[in-house]
């Protein structure tokens, strides 16, 4: 069985309940940051004591594009490249996600798509391991 690890630790999990990113909220003003913020941004609030806390899976595409070239450098993929959407992702705790659309055809989405985070393939690596990122898919 082929090997699989994530493309940065600590930023998403998946549990027996499915996926869900990995942040942080406020407990004083209950903002939440993801990836995880070791303070609270919000310029209002006075204490911003931080907590651990997990996203999704619901959500709604705000926005999308067709990423048609290759990113640069440390982007990595499988060759031969392969176009794939990007999207920002308004997710149901109040957060907006940058993340990869998991669609066949990834110019035929539209804003108000109703999104739900998943964990799919990013890139093989050189030691054949199969390596994941969080994304979405539409639902
Ligand atoms: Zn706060």
């Amino acid at each position: 069985m082929t090997e699989r690890i994530p493309v940065i630790e600590g930023l998403f999990t998946e549990g027996p309940e499915g996926p869900r990113l990995l942040g942080s909220r406020c407990v004083t003003c209950a903002t939440p940051y993801f990836p995880k913020s070791l303070a609270c941004h919000n310029p209002s609030c006075t204490e911003g004591r931080m907590e651990d806390a997990a996203f999704g899976p619901r959500g709604v595409l705000f926005s999308s594009a067709v990423q048609n070239y290759p990113p640069p450098p440390p982007a990595k993929y499988d060759e031969p490249y392969r176009p794939y959407a990007v999207g920002m992702v308004d997710l149901a705790e109040g957060l907006r996600v940058l993340g990869r659309i998991d669609t066949p055809d990834p110019s035929a989405l539209r804003g108000g798509t109703p999104v739900e985070l998943s964990v799919g393939h990013l890139y093989r690596d050189t030691e054949g391991r199969d390596v994941v990122t969080w994304q979405f898919r539409p639902c």
